[in-house]
């Protein structure tokens, strides 16, 4: 009798090999993604976009509800937009909510160079900004690219200025210099991130002196004579500002086969992106579902509009608020402590140039699907999130009735060192929770790479997570 070897071993799939005849759908469907990333740079800029996208698809403001006293019932769709940094789409669902609720949570902030408090100065001649970088990143790779500044500047009357250069082919965009090879060689002696220091991190601005030579700094003056006619700002004006040096330019396709996709922070707007459009597309839901995009997850997860946030929690109890009848206190604890959460964040794809980094048998590839990590954490898995295992074999059996193609995802080797991201804040109400994502290769670079075939598949396994009811 001949064995069935595939069933007695776990199977590699590649995503283009599964998706056979839907490969058509999955190009195109990464061709609004790079329109998503391109008009989403910061964490601001991805939440208002939900939202708009969010209301055309239906969802009312969970304050409209709030004020109107209107009662929820399945099939409504609500909306709440915090501080415009972290959002939460919500559908209601068919069943009683002490059954619990299907979150999927992303994050929209991303590594980047954020402008200091005082930013301005001028030295020999040229004008710059000073940068504090956010997040993880290598600071050689934000030196000779182009960047664009994107953000916000709160006038001391309230008043809130946009701003965004550096994206349209006419807009000037700014630049980090570096040494020339000629005279690099006590640099080059120094290690990979030494060579670079947070403090060099400036960025380029203008090299037109102030045409008055009785002012001081010339250079700097003639920056803000500029930003004053254009903006109606002054220097302290940027105390109270968020500006954002990211990547100029938009996501590209990669490769001759065009089954890739380069940008800017597929980190984590790959599953913001693909998780919005999963909630979008569902039918007759039996549990409700949630949809979270949060901020800060770069920095650790702290502060108000992160997920840490009583942002969260307190959404909830409004939901069960409008919702519910009885000791809604009770019903909204029994609801969290038995839903389930797909913490979505991309994972690292092994990288022929670096390969001994990972455990191979155990690392995420580009192209093999969806990477479900049973758990995070640096070495002995300390802060470690770790799935039970009755959880992982419910997303297990769900992706393989499905048709979704997933692997494992241990960050890197054991004694390396590692990573986690929000899946340990929801767990604290005791719900079942999995870190799920895609891998990427350059991960937390200024143009990170991911497969197209892996941002569909993702989308299919969000979906099929939201209809499952599990
Ligand atoms: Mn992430
Ligand atoms: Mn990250």
């Amino acid at each position: 009798m001949e064995k069935d070897t595939r069933k007695l071993k776990k199977e590699m799939i590649n995503v283009w090999d599964a998706l056979g005849a839907e490969k058509k759908d999955a190009l195109e469907f990464c061709e609004e993604y790079k329109g998503f990333l391109d008009q989403c740079k910061t964490e601001r800029e991805a939440a208002l976009h939900i939202v708009k996208q969010a209301e055309a698809a239906g969802f009312r403001p969970l304050e409209d509800y709030m004020k109107k006293g209107d009662r929820l019932k399945a099939g409504d769709k609500i909306y709440a937009n915090f501080k415009d940094k972290n959002v939460i789409l919500f559908i209601i669902g068919e069943n009683a909510p002490e059954e619990g609720f299907l979150f999927i949570g992303s994050h929209i902030d991303a590594p980047r160079l954020d402008l200091k408090q005082s930013p301005l100065y001028e030295d020999t001649k040229m004008s710059f900004f000073k940068t504090h970088y956010y997040g993880g990143i290598k600071k050689y790779q934000w030196i000779t690219t182009p960047l664009a500044i994107h953000g916000v500047i709160i006038k001391e009357n309230g008043e809130k200025i946009n701003i965004s250069i550096g994206e349209d082919p006419g807009d000037p965009v700014f630049f980090i210099t570096d040494l020339l090879p000629h005279l690099s060689k006590e640099i080059n002696a120094k290690k990979i991130d030494e060579a670079i220091q947070g403090e060099m991190l400036n960025v380029l601005i203008g090299s037109i002196p102030y045409e008055d030579k009785e002012e001081k700094e010339r250079f700097k003056y003639n920056i803000l004579m500029l930003l004053n006619e254009k903006y109606g700002i002054i220097e302290e004006d940027f105390y109270s500002s968020e500006l954002e040096i990211v990547p100029a330019g938009k996501a590209r396709d990669v490769g001759f086969d065009r089954s890739m996709v380069g940008g800017y922070a597929h980190d984590d707007r790959v599953c913001a992106y693909t998780s919005l459009k999963a909630i979008f597309d569902l039918k007759n839901i039996s549990k409700s579902v949630a949809a979270v995009f949060a901020d800060k997850e770069e920095i650790g997860s702290v502060g108000d509009t992160s997920m840490s946030s009583m942002f969260f929690e307190n959404f909830i109890y409004e939901i069960i608020n409008l919702s519910a009848e009885g000791n809604k206190d009770l019903i909204s604890r029994r609801a969290l402590q038995n839903s389930k959460f797909l913490s979505a964040d991309v994972n690292a794809a092994v990288d022929p140039n670096f390969q001994n980094t990972h455990d191979k048998y155990n690392a995420s590839y580009l192209g093999e699907g969806v990477a479900v990590t049973k758990y995070s954490g640096v070495r002995g898995k300390s802060s470690s999130h770790d799935a039970h295992a009755e959880f992982m074999a419910e997303i297990r059996g769900l992706f393989n009735r499905e048709g979704i193609i997933w692997q494992a995802g241990e960050l890197g080797k054991v004694d390396l060192g590692g990573g986690g991201t929000i899946a340990y804040i929801p767990a604290v109400y005791g719900m079942d929770v999995i870190d799920c994502g895609i891998a990427l290769l350059s991960m937390h670079s200024p143009c990170e790479i991911a497969s197209k075939g892996d941002i569909y598949m993702m989308y299919k396994a969000f979906k099929a997570f939201y209809q499952s009811g599990l």
